[in-house]
């Protein structure tokens, strides 16, 4: 079944495209959880960060690069958040793989709010996380 995003890309919804390419289109998120809430997405329908293959993430990690810069200049936020959903648990909800890029702003109210929990950990944790991780690269 196709993705809100693959009927977006197919132009048989609308959207406020801001960029496209062979590969890779930009988009208004419906939403703007800030001025200038931008959506890049590859054209290929892939679920998430762990189907989409190497090459093409890094071709929409290069328009996201492309498209910050671009906000900046239209915006001049103080700063940008990029990120990304991947599974329902992280609040993934269009399951076809895609940046967030968005603009902040001094008195704007997003919020992203990560908990620190250095408190609970000993050396040993940290180190042990760690081997997990190097341990499953390929
Ligand atoms: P996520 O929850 O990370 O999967 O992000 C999906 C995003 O798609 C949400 O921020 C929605 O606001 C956005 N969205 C859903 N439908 C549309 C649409 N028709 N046009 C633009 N953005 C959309």
């Amino acid at each position: 079944m196709s993705t809100i995003f693959s009927k977006i890309i197919a132009k048989e919804i609308p959207a406020h495209f801001v960029y496209e390419d062979d590969l890779v289109v930009a988009f208004l998120d419906i939403s703007q959880a800030t001025k200038g809430h931008t959506l890049v997405v590859p054209k290929a329908e892939y679920r998430d960060i762990f189907s989409v293959p190497d090459d093409l993430a890094a071709h929409v990690m290069k328009i996201a690069v492309k498209m910050a810069q671009a906000l900046k200049t239209a915006f001049d936020p103080a700063g940008i958040n990029i990120l990304s959903n991947n599974g329902e648990k992280s609040g993934q909800t269009v399951f076809h793989f895609h940046l967030h890029l968005i603009p902040r702003y001094e008195k704007d109210d997003a919020k992203f709010s990560l908990k620190n929990n250095m408190s609970n950990l000993s050396i040993e944790d940290y180190r042990e996380r760690a081997r997990l991780i190097k341990a499953a690269l390929l």
